[in-house]
């Protein structure tokens, strides 16, 4: 053991090299560990300039207290940890009543890992409903775009994803698109409530309407599960005209990260059905090897409490009012950020942050006939540390490349200034050097939402 007098640097291994494929055989001094851990993590970049995420990368000193001070805190363990338990409960109920179940008090809902867990329940309950109905055969669920991980859903389950594919200047999965879908081996519908590609609203009053006259002509009965991942925590205080949750009787469950505009730090989802009995029993396990008798319906076990304690606390800290006024600054900052880009270049605005179309984000084009294409731009935006995001649309829209940026909680306006300020610079800097072969996706960076099996690993799907 070095002398801890000794500066860091010099000490073993920091002079040699950490271990890296084998279990180390030597212990190593706390410092020294921590220094090469630390220092290995500067290469992540800067999360609050990663533009291409959805996730939560600004929280204040309180959270950051009560996440260090649940450190300890099993959220299964309901016994040992009862409080915790009831602020789960608590939450519960408030994001049943914010997304209007008829009884926010008794319905069931439940924390997750994030989106991609509740989505994962919500997919199962609908199948679990449809068995009990008598349902035989391969069961499906029709869907337009979606967030990989329904394809994970329809992959680890067994169970047919029929994505509608985009037709024609398409975006969204349409009403009129989801009949010829459907069949009697439907477990459900799911619209996303703020698409992962374009950031998008898909019409979910309109879609259940559709299954409502679907069902007056063949007597099929098919419910919706919304994937309201970013919406859930936007549109009932930006928008909340707009009719896309348990207000529909055809609704029996939403998901929604707790950890996107929730504002809770990552690790936290939410998983809520509209009346208790939209729950199969047979996906609930009560367990007593913990001490008390409890419920569990997660696919984890152990899970951190603290998501769900600052969960809480972010919902009695701002309240109604608070979250309106910070997510309405967002989608100021995402129309602010529309009108630059609009006027910056050969730009076609998809998505320009109106709280009624969409989550607070911006999604564009680049018009043909252009000597560099959108990999080239966010290949330049790298060089200044941001990381804004390039893809193709999905199905049957391939061809068209866009690009997109996540306004979130931490994104000021002098942010966004300072964005447009980088982009006019890349763009000159394209102009006048026009690459001689342009990126591919790939060398850009690799975003992709696609979880095709053809396409190589990716660092990054989108969450
Ligand atoms: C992010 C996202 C998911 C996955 O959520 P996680 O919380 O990352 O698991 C699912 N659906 C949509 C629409 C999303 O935006």
């Amino acid at each position: 053991m070095p002398e801890s007098s000794e500066d860091l640097f010099a000490m073993y291994p920091l002079e040699s090299g950490a271990p890296k494929n084998a279990f180390p055989k030597a212990e190593m001094f706390g410092p020294v560990a921590y220094q090469i851990v630390h220092d290995e993590l500067l290469l992540d970049g800067v999360s609050r300039m990663n533009l291409a995420t959805f996730c939560t990368t600004w929280v204040d000193d309180h959270a950051r207290r009560l996440m260090a001070e649940s450190l300890d805190k099993n959220i299964v363990d309901k016994d040992e940890y009862p409080q915790t338990a009831e602020l789960e409960q608590r939450c519960v109920r408030m994001v049943a009543e914010l997304w209007h179940a008829p009884d926010p008090g008794t319905t069931l809902g439940t924390s997750t890992t994030g989106s991609s867990e509740a989505a994962m329940l919500g997919g199962l309950a609908a199948k679990f409903r449809w068995r009990a109905k008598g349902g035989k055969g391969i069961p499906n669920f029709v869907c337009g775009p979606v967030q990989v991980c329904w394809e994970k859903f329809a992959r680890y389950f067994d169970v047919e994803i029929r994505q509608v594919p985009l037709r024609g200047d398409r975006l969204t999965l349409r009403p009129d698109d989801i009949a010829e879908h459907c069949d009697e081996n439907t477990i459900m519908v799911v619209p996303t409530f703020g698409q992962t590609f374009t950031g998008l609203f898909e019409d979910v009053a309109a879609i259940s309407k559709a299954l409502d006259e679907l069902q007056e002509r063949t007597g099929l009965d098919i419910s919706i599960h919304v994937d309201a991942a970013s919406g859930g925590f936007l549109a009932p205080f930006t928008a909340p005209e707009l009719v896309w949750d348990f207000r529909l009787p055809r609704v029996k469950s939403i998901n929604a990260s707790g950890h996107k505009t929730g504002l809770a730090p990552l690790g936290s989802g939410w998983a809520i059905w509209r009346e208790a009995s939209d729950l199969p029993e047979e996906l609930i396990f009560n367990v007593d090897y913990l001490g008390g008798n409890m419920a569990t319906f997660n696919l984890n076990f152990s899970r951190p409490g603290g998501q769900v304690v600052t969960s809480y606390y972010q919902f009695i800290r701002l309240g109604r009012d608070g979250y309106t006024q910070v997510q309405s600054g967002l989608y100021g900052v995402a129309q602010h950020l529309a009108k630059g880009i609009a006027a910056l270049g050969p730009f076609e605005i998809i998505h320009g942050g109106d709280p009624r179309e969409g989550i607070a984000a911006v999604s564009w084009s680049l018009t043909d006939g252009q000597t560099y294409n959108l990999y080239d731009l966010s290949d330049r935006l790298r060089t200044r540390g941001w990381l804004v995001a390039a893809y193709p649309l999905p199905a049957d829209r391939q061809e068209q490349t866009i690009m997109r940026v996540l306004v979130r909680h931490g994104f000021s306006h002098d942010m966004a200034d300072l964005l447009l300020a980088d982009m006019r610079r890349a763009l000159g800097q394209l102009d006048r050097h026009p690459p001689s072969s342009s990126m591919t996706q790939e060398e850009s960076g690799g975003f992709t939402h696609d979880a095709k099996p053809a396409v190589p690993a990716h660092p990054i799907s989108f969450g």
